[in-house]
């Protein structure tokens, strides 16, 4: 049996956390599995790179000199603690320190160009991965478990949508299988890094903020694993993020549909693309606690055994905002909703949530706020004309605001989940600001004020999750 095994950020986040992973592979390798692992950043590294990145492009080096060292001290600290073998640790000192050089020489060049390219994020972003990734399998050797590393860069290859790249699987499979498969056969266990992928040309992508989870459903499609376990710091894919509603509960199976939905919708436990690979070939995903290894978990499969409730959860997206086209000459105007799109997507954005009112006189589409002040600008374009025949009155865009799904593939057969949704709402005061039914048979969505979020999630929680 081969398996991938995903560890998240919180997960290695300390000499002890690695320490405990060490104990989970070692249960996995017991029972005679061949095992790839996949590894993010500790926890907090990414984002440090990413903000010292900037801090140099705004001129502040202090902040990239900080970072540097603070990097260091953490790096270092897990090999002190770890690496008993003196040759490997010394070694591992001087490429660790080498990396963080080049980091220190990366950033530097931004504090004289004084602009970041995506390019540079991703060859910058991708570091605390690298950095990691060599110190674990050394780790693992040091604990017994005979580990070899390669990073994702040569395993993974890419488009160039740098800091969103998706990869070519056939030339994926063909590097994973070459690289990786010898090392399965030869009894090793293969580390790697999440997060990180490369052009054809060999420069380094990565797959989105949270892709380490996709990169491990990316790796085992390619090595047609039996199975992804996606190990995190909570005991699964649960009804809503516990750190809003302490008494969410743990879903023991979802399926592909349902994972995708949740995650799609704002549940951070994995990222939105991580079914993708995986889905068509039917391989099982596992969510599990690396906290709590005894814990059943979540399974992620096509046809899930019945979880009791309708509801499989609730989410939030934030950051968002609500762009309203609102007018009185709109009724009846042919072609309105497809120039609202068009006019979007001309300027890239994405529509989250879209809604329009049934008396026609108004249209509004939620996106990611840094995208509101150029859809506002872009929509005013497109609608100059019947701005001035006063057929539409105003485009306007209200920040603050979060969308909150309803997320369950029975939503649309079981009759009076609406209802209940909206009666919870209004006894705790909660002002609904928009809604979109059946924006697919999964989820019912609405926008609520940003402030009201977690209230709201707590009052739907409790009204509609069977305890
Ligand atoms: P990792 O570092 O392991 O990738 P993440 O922080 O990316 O972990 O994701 C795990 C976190 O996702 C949890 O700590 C939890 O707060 C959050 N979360 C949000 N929604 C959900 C949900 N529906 N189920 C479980 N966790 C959720
Ligand atoms: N380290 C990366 C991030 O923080 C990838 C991941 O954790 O999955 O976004
Ligand atoms: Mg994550």
């Amino acid at each position: 049996m081969r398996i991938v095994m995903k560890f998240g950020g919180t997960s290695v986040g300390s000499a002890e956390r690695i320490a405990g992973v060490a104990e989970i592979v070692r249960g996995e390798i017991n029972k005679g599995r061949q095992v790839v692992v996949v590894l993010s950043a500790m926890s907090g590294v990414t984002n440090a790179l990413l903000a010292a990145l900037k801090e140099s492009a705004n001129g502040n080096i202090a902040k990239l000199l900080q970072t540097r060292d603070e990097l260091l001290k953490k790096h270092l600290d897990v090999i002190n603690a770890l690496v008993r073998d003196e040759s490997a640790r010394q070694t591992l000192i001087a490429t660790t320190t080498d990396a963080l050089d080049r980091f220190e020489d990366l950033c530097s060049s931004i504090y004289v160009l004084g602009e970041i390219t995506p390019r540079a994020t991703d060859a910058v972003g991708s570091l605390g991965e690298r950095l990691l990734v060599p110190i674990v399998a050394q780790a693992f050797n040091d604990a017994g478990i005979p580990s070899q590393w390669l990073p994702a860069n040569e395993l993974i290859v890419t488009d160039d949508n740098f800091v969103a790249a998706s990869p070519f699987m056939d030339e994926t499979r063909a590097q994973a299988r070459a690289k990786l498969a010898p090392l399965l056969e030869a009894g090793q266990v293969a580390v790697t890094t999440g997060f990180i992928g490369a052009t054809k040309k060999g420069i380094i992508t990565t797959l989105g903020r949270g892709g380490s989870d996709y990169t491990a459903t990316i790796i085992g499609a390619a090595l047609d694993a039996d199975k992804v376990q996606i190990w995190t710091d909570v005991n699964g894919v649960m009804t809503t993020d516990p750190r809003i509603v302490p008494e969410a509960i743990t879903l023991p199976e979802i399926s592909y549909g349902e994972a995708a939905e949740l995650s799609y919708f704002g549940a951070k436990v994995i990222h939105p693309k991580t079914i993708l690979p995986v889905a068509a070939k039917n391989t099982p995903i596992e969510i599990l606690n690396s906290f709590a290894p005894s814990q059943p978990g979540t399974l992620i499969v096509r046809e899930p055994k019945n979880n009791g409730s309708p509801i499989r959860g609730i989410t939030t997206i934030r950051n968002v905002s609500l762009v309203t086209v609102e007018g009185r000459g709109m009724q009846g105007v042919v072609g309105m909703a497809a120039r609202v799109f068009s006019a979007v997507a001309r300027n890239n954005i994405s529509v989250l949530m879209f809604s329009q009112s049934s008396s026609e006189q108004n249209i509004c589409l939620v996106i990611e706020s840094a995208g509101a002040p150029d859809a506002v600008r872009e929509l005013e374009r497109e609608f100059q004309n019947e701005m001035r025949a006063q057929n539409i009155e105003r485009v306007w865009a209200q920040d603050d605001i979060v969308i909150l799904a309803v997320v369950g593939s029975a939503i649309k057969t079981t009759p009076g989940i609406a209802a209940r949704v909206f009666t919870a709402l209004a006894d705790k005061n909660i002002n609904v600001i928009a809604i979109a039914q059946g924006s697919s048979e999964y989820n019912l969505s609405l926008v609520v004020d940003e402030h009201q979020g977690d209230n709201a999630v707590r009052a739907i929680h409790r009204s509609i999750v069977k305890q």
